[in-house]
């Protein structure tokens, strides 16, 4: 597969990433800024939270991790743009994974603003704020790792698994639910929200055609492809979501795109045809392992198939998310009929 490398449309910013620092506040157009906000602990280092301004203070696409460090950088950020935490009035959120979800309520609290998600992922909070939907959940990813022929976990593990959901519990709900298509109606911005589900049910993209640029969250990226996993709190199929919401945004007529990791590029249909190639490639790569092997677990698949490091060295908790990746490419191969499910503990696949 020929590589694509994309142009970025801020050299100091990907200098940045690349060199492993965290990139400067940016004015990315007049009433737009670009403010990297750092994540604890994960590889991405930070996200991009994105301020326009509005008349009366500014709107800002996601908000970051819920965490001291990371409220503090945006305050500080927007102190660059000039605006106070008190002056926004808005927060539209991508998705709902905590770095981009998670410190909303908090600006909230401070200064009265909304916070506007789409349903398919408002939905998935108020499961989360229920202790006990929080154990079904736990149970029903344990139910799904038995199924694709995961080795039992250890107690630790599954604690880490817990945790990881308890994390976003405190997580607010939202003020405002954005529809596919939806303007946002705010002052000076011809904004509108494109629903992209894949990544997550409700990731949301939002596109300005008049500045025609594109808030890509994580469904778009420069460099690295978003999760697409089947997960308890996934769609059936979420790689064919993933890839509809690819091409819906393939169409519009953006010059740049704003993504929420790594930095803004230029190439967006070019972009999306590399991943579009990259998931092809992968999907054809399952294939074949299947039918190499007269009936193979989804576990004993992901084992067998090239990763960016030695399957050895990748540690167990990212192990499962290898294998719920690897489910949602065997899934969508199953709609097409490339391959076939024998329904079992563990279900094993085969060529049909
Ligand atoms: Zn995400
Ligand atoms: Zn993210």
């Amino acid at each position: 597969m020929a590589k694509f490398v994309v142009t970025p449309a801020s050299q100091a910013q990907r200098e940045a990433w690349v060199g492993g620092a965290i990139p400067e506040v940016e004015r990315v157009r007049p009433g737009l800024w670009s403010i990297p906000v750092p994540i604890p602990i994960n590889p991405l280092r930070y996200v991009l939270v994105y301020a326009l301004e509005l008349p009366d203070g500014v709107a800002i696409v996601d908000a970051g991790w819920n965490t001291d460090e990371a409220y503090d950088a945006l305050v500080a950020g927007l102190g660059v743009a000039g605006y106070a935490i008190t002056d926004v009035k808005g927060v539209l959120v991508t998705h709902i994974h905590p770095d981009h979800y998670g410190l909303a309520g908090r600006i909230r609290e401070t200064s009265g603003a909304w916070i506007a998600l789409h349903p398919a992922d408002a939905g998935l909070v108020r499961e989360r704020y229920d202790d006990e939907a929080i154990d079904s959940l736990v149970e029903r990813e344990r139910a799904l790792l038995a199924r694709c022929g995961v080795p039992p976990l250890t107690l630790d593990e599954l604690a880490g698994a817990s945790m990881m959901i308890r994390h976003m519990v405190s997580m607010a709900r939202p003020d405002r639910l954005v529809e596919d298509g939806e303007e946002l109606g705010l002052p000076g911005w011809d904004l509108r929200a494109v629903w992209t589900p894949g990544h997550s049910p409700g990731h949301l993209c939002f596109f300005s055609p008049s500045r025609r640029l594109l808030l890509s969250g994580d469904h778009v990226l420069a460099k690295i492809t978003p999760i697409v996993a089947v997960h308890p709190q996934s769609g059936p199929n979420p790689l064919a979501d993933y890839l509809d919401s690819l091409a819906a945004v393939r169409k519009l007529d953006a010059d740049e795109v704003l993504p929420a990791h790594e930095y803004r590029f230029l190439e967006l249909a070019e972009r999306v045809d590399y991943v579009m190639a990259h998931h092809d490639a992968r999907l054809a790569e399952i294939e074949q392992v299947v039918g190499s092997l007269d009936g193979v677990t989804c576990w004993d698949a992901a084992t067998r198939l090239t990763w960016s490091r030695p399957w050895e060295t990748i540690p167990p908790f990212m192990r499962r998310s290898a294998n719920n990746e690897t489910l949602a490419h065997l899934v969508w191969l199953e709609a097409k009929g490339r391959v076939r499910r024998e329904p079992g503990e563990p279900d094993l696949w085969r060529l049909p």
